[in-house]
C-alpha cells in the first residue's frame, strides 16, 4: 500500500509520461519485467533463493511467492545470436546449436570429451578450459537415486536445479571425460534421469546416500577409482514452496502464450502455481517474456 502510494505519488510529483523516472516508479508500483528468459541463478540458503535476470534487472522470486503472476511470450531471441529465430533447444535456434562450442555432444555426453587428447570437436580452446577442470561425479535424490556429472565449480548450483532435495559427491576427477566415463560405468547399477513430475509434487523418498555411494564404489573404473571422496556427507536443499501441486500440468509458452496464476513455490527451475499448472524455466530458454506481478 505504502509502495503503491509512493509510486503514484512519485508519478505526479516527478515523472513525464515515458521519462525514465516515470518507468522506475511504475515499475516499483506494479512490478513489470521484460526481457528473455535464462534459468534462474540460486543460492543455497533456508530455503534457496531465485533469482530471475533480465538486461538491467532482477527479480528474487522468493519475494513474490503468494503473488498473481501474469506471464506473456511476446517472441523468440536466440540466446547465442540474439536473433529472433525459433528455439531449438537450450535456448538457441538451429543454427547455433550446432555451431558453438557450448552445444557440443559433449555436454549432454561427458564420455564423449577429448580436450584432455589435444582432440578438437568444435573450438579446442574453449573445450580446453571447460573439460580440464576439477569435475564431481554425484549422487542426488530429486525423485529417486541418479547419478550426474558436473563441474566442481557447478556444486551446488546443479543440485538445485534438478530439484534434488538431498546429494553427496563420489568422486573429484581432473577433467570432464574421467569424469563420463564413471558416470556411464555407475548409471548399470543406478538411474541416470529424474521423473520430473514426482520431484515436482514432492512424491520423494530419503534416501541414505552414504550407503549407495558405498555400495556403488566396486564399479568405478580403474581410471577414476582414485579420485574417489573417501569422507563425505550428505547436502540437503530446502526449497521456497508454499504448496505442492497434487499432479501438475506443464506451461508451454508456444500452446499458452499468456498465462496468469498465483506462485505457490519453486523447485527445481520450475515456478509451481495454485492450479497446478508448473512452468519449466530452464525449458524456456530464450523465450523473450513479459512478467508482471499483480
Ligand atoms: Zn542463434
Amino acid at each position: 500500500m505504502e509502495l503503491a502510494f509512493f509510486g503514484i505519488f512519485g508519478l505526479l510529483k516527478i515523472g513525464k509520461k515515458g521519462s525514465k523516472i516515470y518507468r522506475i516508479f511504475y515499475k516499483q508500483t506494479y512490478m513489470q519485467f521484460e526481457g528473455v528468459l535464462r534459468k534462474m541463478k540460486t543460492e543455497m540458503g533456508s530455503p534457496i533463493q531465485y533469482y530471475l535476470l533480465f538486461n538491467n534487472d532482477f527479480l528474487n522470486v522468493n519475494q513474490v511467492l503468494n503473488k498473481e503472476l501474469h506471464i506473456a511470450f511476446l517472441k523468440y531471441q536466440c540466446l547465442n545470436c540474439g536473433l529472433e529465430r525459433p528455439i531449438f533447444r537450450q535456448g538457441f535456434c538451429r543454427n547455433c546449436f550446432y555451431e558453438i562450442p557450448s552445444a557440443g555432444d559433449w555436454i549432454m555426453h561427458p564420455e564423449l570429451s577429448t580436450a584432455h587428447l589435444g582432440k578438437e570437436d568444435r573450438d579446442l580452446d574453449y573445450e580446453k578450459k571447460v573439460q580440464l577442470q576439477p569435475h564431481i561425479v554425484y549422487l542426488a535424490n530429486s525423485s529417486n537415486v541418479k547419478v550426474g556429472v558436473t563441474r566442481k565449480s557447478q556444486v551446488p548450483t546443479r543440485w538445485i536445479d534438478q530439484g534434488a532435495h538431498e546429494a553427496i559427491e563420489i568422486v573429484e576427477v581432473p577433467n570432464r571425460y574421467l569424469a563420463g566415463i564413471t558416470e556411464v560405468a555407475l548409471k548399470e547399477h543406478v538411474a541416470d534421469k529424474t521423473n520430473w513430475r514426482k520431484m515436482l509434487t514432492n512424491k520423494v523418498d530419503d534416501e541414505d546416500l552414504v550407503a549407495w555411494r558405498n555400495q556403488l564404489r566396486q564399479y568405478i573404473p580403474e581410471e577414476a577409482a582414485s579420485y574417489f571422496i573417501e569422507s563425505n556427507k550428505e547436502t540437503e536443499m530446502e526449497f521456497p514452496v508454499l504448496r505442492y501441486p497434487e499432479k501438475v500440468k506443464s506451461l508451454n509458452l508456444e500452446k499458452t502464450p499468456e498465462y496468469r496464476g498465483k506462485l505457490m513455490g519453486i523447485k527445481g527451475q520450475y515456478f509451481l502455481f495454485e492450479d497446478n499448472t508448473v512452468f519449466n524455466i530452464r525449458g524456456s530458454e530464450g523465450y523473450y517474456v513479459s512478467l508482471n506481478i499483480i
